[in-house]
C-alpha cells in the first residue's frame, strides 16, 4: 500500500494513541493530531505546485518536523530526498543538483552549520531550487502553509498514487566512498519497516526511542515507518546522538524499545551515572549497522534490560532490512549472527568471482533478491547494474557466511579484507581479540600498504585511560601464541577517536588514507 494510506489505517485505529513526542522541546502528538498536523503540511506543499515525482529535500537532524515532511511528501507522491547534516557547502550543493531538488526543507543549522548561510552559498549555482522553507523560523514555516491546497487536491492526488512509485531518494552512508542515492518506493519501504516491526513484536503498546538518524534508512524506516506501520509511538530523544540525553528520554517516557549502532550503545553504557537510569521499562530494541563486539551485547541484554534485543543486517539499497534474529533466539544467535532471512526475501551467498553460490559454511559474498530491492540508484543506471544483476540480485559487498541453520555471519566488507603475502585477513576477527585486551577501549584494524607482503595489519587504538600507554611490542606479545604470526598487527596507531559518518560508521578508508603512508 502508500504510506499514506497505511499512516491513515493507524489514525483510524487508535487516533487518541501518543504517535510522536519530542523530548527536548515537550511537544508530542497523538495518531489524531499527527495526522492533522502531516495533513497541514501536504496540503502547504501542494499548494506550493509541488507535482508527482519532484523531489524535495529535507536537510535537518532528528526534530518532529522531518517525521511531519516524512508522511507528507509521501502523501502528495513527491520524492523526498534524505540530505546528510554533516554536508558542507559542496556536498549540499552536489545533492541538491544531482537529485534535482526543487523545494528544500531545512533546518537553520546543526552545531557549528549554519544551513541557512550554505543555502544561501550554493543558490546561485542550482537554478533547480525554486523554495526552501526553515523549520525553526516561524515566518519561513508559515510561508510553507500559508496557501494551502484545498483536500479535494489532496484526495485526487492520493487516489493517482501506486505503491510502485517512487517515494524517496535515500543517500547510503559514505563508509566506503561517496554516498549513493537509493531510489526507493513505497512498496519496498513500506513492507520492510512493517516486516522489522513484526518480528519485534510491536503494536500500540510500544515507545520507540530512536537516537539515530532520521536521515538515514535506520530511523526513518526502521525507526518511523516500522512504529507507525503498528501504532507505536517513536521518541525523539535529542536532535542527534547523545548518550545522556537517550537514557534520560528512555526513563522519561518508560521507552519499550531503544535503538542503536554498536558504538552508541557502548556510549551509553560508558557513562559514568549509567547505573542511576531507570531502564526497566525497556524489553526490545534494534542494534544494526556494523559488527556488535559480543561483550558490549552481553551488557546491553544484561544492564539495559534488553532481553529481546533484535539484531538487523541490511543496507539502505534494500530498504534496508534483509536479515534479522527472531524475538526466540538465543544470545548465541544474536552474538554470533545477523539472523536469517526475512520473509518474502531470499539470501545466497556466492563466489564473488564467478558468482556461484558456495556451500554453507564457507565465506562469500552476500547478495539479496525480493521486493526490498530498490529500484535502482538515482540516475545512474551504470552504478545499477553493477549492483544489481540480471536476476535482480542484489550484490551487497559484504562477506558472509550463512550456517548450517540458515543464519548468517557477516564477516567483513570485502573491500576491508587484508589480503598480506597471500593469507586473507579478516579485520573484525583481529578486533574482537584485542577487545579483550585490558587497556583497549576501541580498536579498528584495516590494511595498509606494504612493499613486500602487499599489505601489513594496522590496529588504530582507543585506549580507555591514555596516560597508560601501549606500545607495539606489547600489543605483538599480548597476541602472541594466540593469533597466527600473519594476523598479529606490525602497526600500532593510538587515536582519540574514529573519523565516522553521521549514521555512526567508522570510515576506515578515512584511517587507511591518514596512516597508510
Ligand atoms: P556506502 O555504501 O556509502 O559505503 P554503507 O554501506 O555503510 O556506506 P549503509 O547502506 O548505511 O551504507 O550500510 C550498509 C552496510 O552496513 C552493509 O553493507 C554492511 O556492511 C553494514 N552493516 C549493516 N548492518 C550490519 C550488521 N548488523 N553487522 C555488520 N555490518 C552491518
Ligand atoms: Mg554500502
Amino acid at each position: 500500500d502508500t504510506i499514506g494510506r497505511n499512516l491513515d489505517r493507524a489514525i483510524a485505529r487508535h487516533p487518541d494513541r501518543d504517535a510522536l513526542v519530542d523530548v527536548p522541546s515537550g511537544r508530542r502528538w497523538t495518531y489524531a493530531e499527527f495526522g492533522a498536523a502531516v495533513e497541514e503540511v501536504a496540503l502547504g506543499l501542494l499548494g506550493r505546485g509541488v507535482a508527482k515525482g519532484d523531489r524535495v529535500g529535507i536537510w535537518a537532524v532528528n526534530c518532529p518536523e522531518w517525521v511531519l515532511v516524512q508522511y507528507a511528501t509521501a502523501r502528495i507522491g513527491a520524492i523526498m530526498v534524505n540530505i546528510n547534516p554533516a554536508y558542507r557547502a559542496h556536498e549540499l550543493e552536489y545533492v541538491l543538483g544531482q537529485a534535482g531538488i526543487g523545494v528544500l526543507v531545512a533546518s537553520l543549522g546543526h552545531k557549528t552549520s549554519d544551513y541557512r548561510a550554505l543555502v544561501e552559498e550554493v543558490r546561485p549555482r542550482c537554478p533547480g531550487l525554486r523554495g526552501t522553507y526553515y523549520i525553526g523560523d516561524e515566518a519561513s514555516w508559515a510561508e510553507l502553509l500559508a496557501r494551502p491546497a484545498d483536500r479535494a487536491r489532496l484526495a485526487a492526488r492520493e487516489a493517482e498514487l501506486s505503491c510502485d512509485d517512487p517515494v524517496n531518494i535515500q543517500y547510503t552512508s559514505g563508509t566506503t566512498g561517496f554516498p549513493k542515492g537509493a531510489t526507493l518506493s513505497h512498496h519496498n519501504i513500506l513492507n520492510n519497516g512493517h516486516r522489522v516491526g513484526q518480528l519485534i513484536g510491536y503494536s500500540e503498546q510500544d515507545r520507540i526511542c530512536l537516537p539515530v538518524p532520521f536521515y538515514h534508512c535506520f530511523g526513518m524506516v526502521m525507526g518511523n515507518l516500522a512504529a507507525t506501520a503498528h501504532g507505536a509511538c517513536i521518541v525523539i530523544p535529542a536532535p542527534s546522538f547523545e548518550p545522556a540525553a537517550t537514557l534520560h528520554a528512555v526513563q522519561q517516557e518508560r521507552c519499550t524499545s531503544l535503538y542503536g549502532v554498536p558504538t552508541m550503545f557502548i556510549a551509553e553504557l560508558s557513562l559514568p551515572d549509567f547505573a542511576s537510569y531507570d531502564l526497566t521499562s525497556l524489553r526490545t530494541g534494534i542494534m544494526a549497522g556494523s559488527p556488535c563486539p559480543v561483550e558490549v551485547m552481553k551488557r546491553v541484554v544484561a544492564e539495559m534490560h534488553m532481553e529481546q534485543v533484535s539484531i538487523c543486517y541490511g543496507m539502505t539499497e534494500t530498504s534496508p532490512v534483509s536479515l534479522q534474529t527472531r524475538m526466540s533466539d538465543d544470545l548465541e544467535r544474536r552474538t554470533g549472527t545477523v539472523g536469517s532471512v526475512h520473509p518474502h526475501l531470499e539470501v545466497k551467498v556466492v563466489d564473488p568471482a564467478t558468482g556461484v553460490t558456495v556451500p554453507r559454511g564457507e565465506p562469500g559474498e552476500l547478495c539479496t533478491r525480493g521486493y526490498s530491492v530498490m529500484l535502482g540508484y538515482w540516475d545512474e543506471p551504470e552504478k545499477t547494474s553493477e549492483a544489481i544483476d540480471a536476476g535482480r540480485w542484489m550484490h551487497t559487498g559484504d562477506q558472509a557466511v550463512m550456517r548450517e541453520d540458515g543464519y548468517v555471519q557477516i564477516v567483513g566488507r570485502i573491500k576491508d579484507m587484508i589480503i598480506r603475502g597471500g593469507e586473507n585477513i579478516y579485520p573484525r576477527e583481529i578486533e574482537e581479540f584485542l577487545y579483550g585486551h585490558p587497556l583497549i577501549s576501541d580498536v579498528q584494524v584495516v590494511g595498509v600498504p606494504h612493499e613486500k607482503y602487499g599489505e601489513e595489519v594496522l590496529a588504530c587504538v582507543i585506549l580507555r585511560s591514555p596516560e597508560d600507554g601501549l606500545t607495539l611490542d606489547e600489543l605483538r606479545a599480548y597476541c602472541h601464541d594466540r593469533l597466527a604470526h600473519y594476523k598479529i598487527p606490525t602497526r600500532l596507531q593510538i587515536v582519540e577517536s574514529f573519523p565516522m559518518t553521521v549514521s555512526g560508521k567508522v570510515r576506515k578508508v578515512e584511517l587507511r588514507e591518514r596512516f597508510g603512508g
